[in-house]
């Protein structure tokens, strides 16, 4: 089935009292048929509800739709992208192991990487995304996942998947692709042979800035990569926590049930389902939302780029881009609404953002309502000197995250700004 089908249907018929409409399931807890049913459930003879901290039926409709967006297996939905990025990281690395990660991210998934996980003993290795080849020499046997963006937040640089995912096929370690920018609508990174997908889907997900929220998605035979692959011997041991549950040994993806069972079970940032209900209400329009969000995009690219006062604009759908040819191979049906431009110093980028009426300055992404954002003194402050410019962000970047409004309308008050 095309996308624009299954972000209406995938997941869900109907429940037994026909609702057309996805209901939300607001419970904490699900009443057993008795105690053997309990039991069951427990030590997973059977599989079924047991506690909304592990699994919800509107968080599973979420799920499945998504997992199915994405061409993936299985998904898990989280309180937050962040708390996705973690639990990928955290369901594969613990002390004394590392992580390769993309230079040119989010702001808070350097921040988690360069300094919380640090806290926890796991060591992240740096490359540039548009040096790929900087990963081989990273690699080790104590290297669990390689982590990027696919298009990068907010240098919108675009990830070359081949080049990546060859070194990860030659050294037998996972890759992790954050696919909130593009989403599965434009890019689905499974397709080019990427392990395991997470999203922010607090952004285009639920697209009008409603809800938090995350998603991890796991490729199908994710176990072909995990048996007997002594990087991932805790998915091959028993489960001490799950009375010696040996992961790679079940029939169902392992990554997600492992996340289910483990981290969602231990650490609990698990989405309410009215949340989960937002997502599924924003799904359904994704596929429409995005197209014009891309056009929208574009044309306001190519108004920045004519103008005297921007030095650089940052689209990869621009001819004149040097992600252009990349971006035509892995997002071809359009690059998301995304963009980014320079101007001279900070205090002109400041004063153009203060300057716009209809782009309002917040710190978000993904909203049908225009968004201007200045990310070096906001999403990417945390970051040093040295990390800014390794992020791809100067002090003169402004980050504009194009809404649903009239694309003339907007232009125009971009150029009331920038005069
Ligand atoms: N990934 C990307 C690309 C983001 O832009 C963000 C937030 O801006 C996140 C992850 C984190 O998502 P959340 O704010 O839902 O925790």
């Amino acid at each position: 089935m095309n996308e624009q089908t299954l972000a209406i249907h995938a997941g869900y018929d109907k429940d037994s009292m026909g609702t057309m409409a996805v209901p939300i399931y607001q419970t904490t807890a699900y009443e057993f048929k008795d105690t053997e049913h309990a039991a069951n459930l427990f030590e997973l003879k059977e599989l079924g509800n047991i506690y909304t901290r592990l699994m919800n039926p509107t968080t599973d409709i979420f799920e499945k739709r998504f997992a199915a967006l994405e061409h993936g297996v299985a998904a898990i939905g989280t309180a937050s992208g962040m708390a996705a990025i973690f639990y990928a990281i955290a369901n594969v690395a613990e002390a004394g192991d590392n992580i390769i990660v993309a230079k040119q991210v989010y702001g808070g998934t350097t921040t988690l990487t360069g300094h919380t996980i640090k806290r926890f003993g796991i060591e992240t290795r740096y490359f540039d995304i548009t040096n790929p080849s900087e990963i081989e020499a990273l690699i080790d046997e104590k290297t669990k996942i390689i982590l990027f963006e696919s298009i990068t937040n907010p240098s919108v640089d675009v990830a070359d998947f081949d080049a990546i995912v060859a070194i990860a096929k030659k050294h037998n370690v996972m890759t992790c692709v954050d696919n909130t920018v593009a989403t599965p609508i434009f890019c689905k990174p499974i397709d080019f042979g990427c392990d395991i997908v997470v999203h922010s889907a607090s952004k285009y997900t639920t697209g009008q800035g409603l809800a938090l929220g995350g998603v991890v998605v796991e490729r199908e035979n994710l176990v072909e990569l995990i048996k007997d692959n002594p990087r991932y011997s805790h998915f091959n041991e028993p489960d001490e926590s799950y009375h010696g549950l040996v992961y790679s040994d079940l029939p169902l993806p392992l990554f997600c049930l492992r996340m289910r069972l483990s981290l969602l079970r231990d650490l609990g940032a698990t989405p309410s389902p009215f949340n989960s209900w937002l997502y599924i209400q924003g799904l359904e329009t994704l596929p429409l939302r995005m197209k014009q969000h891309a056009l929208s995009a574009l044309k306001i690219a190519e108004f920045l780029e004519s103008h005297p006062k921007v030095k650089k604009v940052n689209y990869p759908g621009l001819k004149s881009n040097v992600n252009y040819t990349l971006a035509q191979k892995y997002f071809p049906k359009g690059q998301s609404g995304l963009l980014s431009f320079e101007v001279s110093s900070k205090e002109e980028a400041q004063a153009i953002a203060d300057s716009t009426e209809i782009f309002k300055v917040v710190v978000n992404i993904g909203d049908s309502k225009s968004i201007i954002t200045h990310p070096a003194s906001t999403t990417h402050q945390q970051l040093s000197e040295k990390e800014l410019i390794e992020a791809g962000v100067p002090g003169g970047l402004i980050r504009l995250s194009v809404g649903l409004e009239d694309t003339q309308n907007l232009i125009d008050d971009l150029s009331k700004a920038l005069n």
